[in-house]
């Protein structure tokens, strides 16, 4: 008898875009073939988990059926690209998401394989399947990819190999900053691997930005690091070759230049919550979930909450970077319906939840995660509720700070990017972190190592009541604990293990 298998099935959907139909599916798959629950993940697409191995073939062919593929969503390969899903600028997303669509497309791997294992297509029979951006070796390493619309840096750009920074002047789109060579993996103990932050190299217009893409993925292929999967993503080229030198190949690979990158601000890499109004009259409701788990409870029926709404066919589903989930283009006269289905299933805008918990990110870790060293999804919301009270005794209850957490090195919920993050190292042990950007601009440090959550606590109650004392206006926690002196700032992940 074989062993009962059990499988995660993460979707592709380029800037987590989902229509109800798709919203749906998931829906009913999680129930027919996985454990019930959906995870929104923080690369804005569905993982699905506890599939068995005899049901996946099903679960990717209902997939199919409502236009869902998995195709690169694992792999040495381009990821899931991801975009700003920031509704105040409805137009102007529209216009980004398609680019990140068009980028998302043309860097698809072209093998059929996918296609003949999983949907039962014809067969390849003369081995002789080309890929004309991959060549027959694929990448050294996985490749991921972001575009971002300043002031929101929800997709936190600055953590892709390949960041782009949407230009708009006027409300017109005039183009893109190019950032390479970011990435939040590691490995404990071996200080030649670190998240790294990409770096701005320049700006290109809307129509170049698909043949940038591709001539930076070509350099990766032709220069990573095949001897070494731990050192093999595009940070590590860059930081061995220089982004002069990178600039100067990309510059070359193209045939003309990319021009001076433009100026731009971010002033925050979370999400806006509850209802928005877009510039098209438009309406826009971001649902807090947390940690993306998407699952009915005693007491909180979100997943069936939701799944009556995609049923009202009303808008359409966007997946935030930040794990949440955003009901878009409700048109006026509909709102009251959604509005009274958020009533009757309680679902929350996170107006119910403090400013913390807002901010906070865990991946999945364990049960599900085998590369999972300590808990995080199912630990960090009890954290939260003990740190809650110190807040709440600081009167910092309302202060927004980033709170991340990941089950192990990899870095799934980008916690080098937390001002307070969290690295497991072994069974209710993590790294303690401290001293990130607001706006998901600048490294955290390691502040405590191998801690449990009585030091935890014991380290960050005397810092909060600090920062409730000595911060300035306006001063973010990540700022205030490296002014105050018990981090010092990570300029770049060459620094972040000195
Ligand atoms: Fe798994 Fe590690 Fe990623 Fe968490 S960070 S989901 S433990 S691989």
């Amino acid at each position: 008898l074989e062993p009962a298998y059990q499988f995660m099935i993460r979707v592709r959907l380029p800037g987590g875009v989902a229509t109800p139909d798709q919203w749906l599916t998931m829906d009913e798959l999680a129930d027919q073939y996985g454990n019930g629950t959906l995870k929104l993940t923080t690369r804005q697409t569905f993982q699905m988990h506890g599939i068995l191995k005899w049901n996946m073939k099903n679960s990717i062919q209902a997939m199919n059926a409502a236009l869902m593929d998995t195709i690169a969503a694992c792999g040495d390969v381009n990821r899931n690209v991801m975009c700003n899903s920031n509704p105040n600028q409805s137009e102007l997303h529209a216009e980004v998401y398609d680019w990140a669509k068009r980028v998302s497309d043309h860097l698809l791997p072209k093998t059929k394989a996918y296609h003949e294992i999983w949907l039962d297509e014809e067969k390849v029979i003369d081995g002789k399947e080309a890929e004309p951006i991959y060549g027959p070796l694929y990448l050294p390493r996985k490749f991921k990819i972001g575009v971002a619309v300043p002031p929101s840096n929800d997709v936190d750009v600055f953590s892709q190999d390949l960041g782009f920074i949407a230009i708009v002047e006027g409300g017109e789109l005039l183009g893109f900053n190019v950032a390479v060579g970011g990435g939040m993996g590691m490995t404990h103990g071996d200080t030649n691997t670190y998240p790294q932050l990409a770096r701005v190299i320049g700006f290109c217009t809307p129509d170049q930005v698909v043949d940038v893409a591709e001539k930076i993925l070509t350099i990766q292929r032709d220069y990573g690091n095949c001897s070494n999967r731990k050192n093999a993503r595009f940070k590590y080229t860059i930081d061995r070759l220089g982004v002069d030198w990178i600039l100067e190949e990309l510059n070359s690979r193209l045939g003309w230049e990319l021009e001076e990158s433009r100026p731009y601000h971010f002033e925050n890499n979370g999400d806006r919550y509850g209802w928005v109004k877009g510039e098209d009259g438009h309406w826009h409701h971001t649902f807090f979930i947390q940690n993306g788990r998407i699952k009915d409870s005693e007491g909180y029926r979100l997943k069936e909450g939701l799944r009556k709404i995609a049923e009202s066919q009303i808008g359409e589903f966007r997946l935030t970077p930040n794990q949440n989930v955003t009901l878009s283009k409700v048109a006026e006269e509909d709102k009251p319906e959604i509005d009274a289905l958020i009533k009757e299933y309680a679902l929350t805008g996170g107006e119910h939840n403090s400013a913390l918990r807002r901010n906070s990110m865990a991946c999945v870790a364990m049960p599900t995660c085998g590369l999972a060293m300590a808990e995080s999804e199912r630990y960090l919301p009890s954290l939260i509720d003990k740190l809650e009270e110190i807040l709440d005794e600081a009167g910092l209850s309302d202060e927004e700070i980033i709170i991340r957490m990941s089950g192990c090195p990899n870095g799934c919920s980008r916690p080098a990017l937390g001002e307070i993050g969290f690295i497991g190292k072994a069974p209710g042990k993590y790294n303690m972190y401290l001293g990130a950007g607001f706006a998901g601009d600048r490294l955290n440090k390691l502040f405590r190592e191998n801690i449990g959550e009585e030091e935890i606590i014991n380290e960050l109650k005397p810092i909060f009541f600090h920062y409730a004392k000595d911060r300035k206006e306006q001063e973010k926690f990540g700022d205030f604990v490296i002014r105050a002196g018990y981090i010092e700032a990570v300029e770049s992940g060459l620094d972040f293990h000195q």
